[in-house]
């Protein structure tokens, strides 16, 4: 029955220099719909969060002791799984084509009558470059480019490398994988006929937080590359381009670059404070300690409530998926006066098709109670059913504030518990993660009540901590630590101008290697 498995494809496809965001749409696709990934090392670090749960992902890049799986035994690998009828992703570093052995791979499976087909990637000798600010061509400065691979066929006895012709090439020279050997491909080139002090520049770890750049000229880049400790993944640039990185850099500028911060917030609210502190240039840490669970509430009969109060984004979700839940839906809340706390509960509000009525300019319970004992309800409402009462529609065991506020205010209140939170586990990587950050950030009281329960808090010369807010600041400091800094506003935009301001203060700590 075997020879009748028509084989599956194999897609060879580049996965970018390292910057998630530099994945083409084609790989994201074929990641996310693959029965097998076989995978290098140096891939972005999100690169397989989109894979099926099922798939089986193979990292080829490294086995047991650390060493990589030869390539034959990597060639033999997509053979197996293709013939077994698979659909395989071959993903490599940057452009699969270029120094990624992608051609021999694919010449293997026409050999064997295998599909295949090729995703280009974003090379790190174009990236590498890009974001440190040197364009690897330029009208006025270079015509041209070439790739060249600084590290040679060990099997090969002399110099596989023309230096003499390379050194005639009339434009921008980008070496791949010559860390170790730039003492003697800068040698070898002004040896060859290109000035000494033809400005060069190294990339290490390009398009990634982990960016370090050194810019020297063909005669010193070796010292200073050492002095610096560059190390691999790097490439190097050879060109009057590479002097341009001092009008040009732009990656290292942003606020956060160099800072490394934990986001310990659940990971289903995480991942939109995690993309704004990165477009600000953070190295960001998702390590949730919390998450949260529905408790599948029943909604009452929403006509006698004047109220209808959520608290936070997950509130609003729950509130939408209780009413179809009973088969019922946003009508029910017509004549209700829906309140949310802030904007980014009003926001979750919306996406489900709920618009709040109120939403205080303070983001706390206390400020909402008082709102609501000032909102008159619609007349509907009080003239049916008496007193005019509150629906909460929250966290269990949330604060006590908003329904003492309430209540101060006259109203019934009914506080229906919608979702707990409990404890997402974190294991000892995480708690160094966390441990080896300049800020971890703290978005809500269960945030640092679970990350003492496991044991994580920083210590007093351990990552910054960053509260939102006044309560999550409370609960720290019953913990024992006060937090360094503290939102204005106790919202995200406002926890991020906090740690930005805060950045802006403090030296950045140099980390020596690679991410
Ligand atoms: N196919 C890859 C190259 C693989 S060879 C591509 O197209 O980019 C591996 C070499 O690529 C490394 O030794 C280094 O020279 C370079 N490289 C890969 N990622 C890099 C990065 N983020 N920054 C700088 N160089 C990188």
């Amino acid at each position: 029955m075997t020879d009748e498995i028509t084989p599956g494809t194999v897609h060879l496809v580049g996965a970018g220099p390292g910057d998630p965001g530099l994945m083409t749409a084609r790989a994201l696709e074929l990641v996310a719909t693959a029965d097998v990934v076989l995978h290098d090392q140096l891939i972005p670090p999100t690169a397989l969060d989109g894979a099926r749960p099922d798939a089986e992902l193979i990292d080829v890049g490294k086995r047991g002791g650390g060493k990589q799986v030869p390539q034959a035994e990597t060639e033999a690998l997509l053979v197996e799984h293709a013939l077994a009828g698979r659909s395989v992703v071959r993903l490599k570093g940057g452009d699969p084509f270029v120094f990624g052995r992608g051609g021999e791979e694919a010449q293997r499976l026409r050999a064997r009558g295998i599909p295949y087909e090729v995703v280009p990637g974003v090379t790190a000798g174009i990236a590498g470059p890009a974001y440190a600010g040197v364009p690897v061509t330029h009208r006025e400065h270079a015509p041209g480019v070439a790739f060249v691979t600084g590290h040679e066929d060990p099997r090969k006895p002399e110099s596989t490398i023309d230096w003499e012709g390379l050194a005639r090439f009339p434009g921008t020279l980008v070496f791949y994988m010559g860390v170790r050997r730039l003492p003697r491909i800068a040698e070898s080139l002004v040896a060859a006929g290109r000035p000494a002090d033809e400005p060069v520049a190294v990339v290490q770890s390009g398009t990634t937080p982990g960016q370090r750049v050194v810019v020297g000229t063909l005669a010193d880049i070796a010292a200073r590359a050492e002095e610096a400790g560059i190390q691999a993944p790097a490439v190097t640039v050879v060109g009057s381009v590479a002097a341009l990185r001092e009008e040009l850099r732009w990656f290292e500028e942003r606020p956060l670059f160099g800072r490394r911060v934990a986001v310990t917030r659940a990971r289903a609210q995480a991942s939109g404070l995690a993309r704004r502190l990165r477009a600000l240039g953070a190295d960001v840490v998702e390590t949730p300690t919390i998450r949260t669970r529905s408790l599948e509430a029943q909604l009452p009969d929403l006509a006698p409530y004047a109220y209808v109060a959520v608290t936070s984004p997950n509130g609003a979700r729950e509130l939408m998926a209780a009413l179809l839940r009973s088969d019922r839906d946003g009508r029910d809340l017509y004549g209700t006066t829906l309140a949310a706390v802030g904007p980014g509960t009003a926001r979750a509000l919306r996406a489900v098709g709920l618009r709040p009525d109120v939403v205080p300019e303070t983001f706390t319970g206390e400020a909402l109670a008082a709102l609501l004992g000032a909102t008159q309800p619609s007349w509907s409402r009080t003239i049916e059913h008496g007193a005019p009462k509150a629906l909460l529609f929250r966290a269990a065991a949330a604060g006590d504030a908003l329904p003492d506020g309430l209540r101060a205010a006259g109203i019934e209140v009914t506080d229906l518990a919608a979702y707990e939170t409990v404890a997402e586990p974190l294991g000892s990587d995480d708690l160094d993660a966390i441990a080896g950050c300049d800020y971890v950030t703290f978005t809500s009281a269960s945030t640092a009540r679970f990350l003492a329960e496991a044991g994580g808090l920083p210590g007093a010369d351990g990552p910054r901590p960053v509260s939102i807010g006044p309560v999550t600041t409370e609960a720290l400091v019953e913990l024992g630590i006060a937090p360094a800094v503290e939102a204005e506003q106790a919202n995200l935009d406002g926890l991020v101008d906090a740690l930005v301001a805060d950045a802006a203060e403090r030296p950045v700590v140099a980390r020596r290697g690679p991410f």
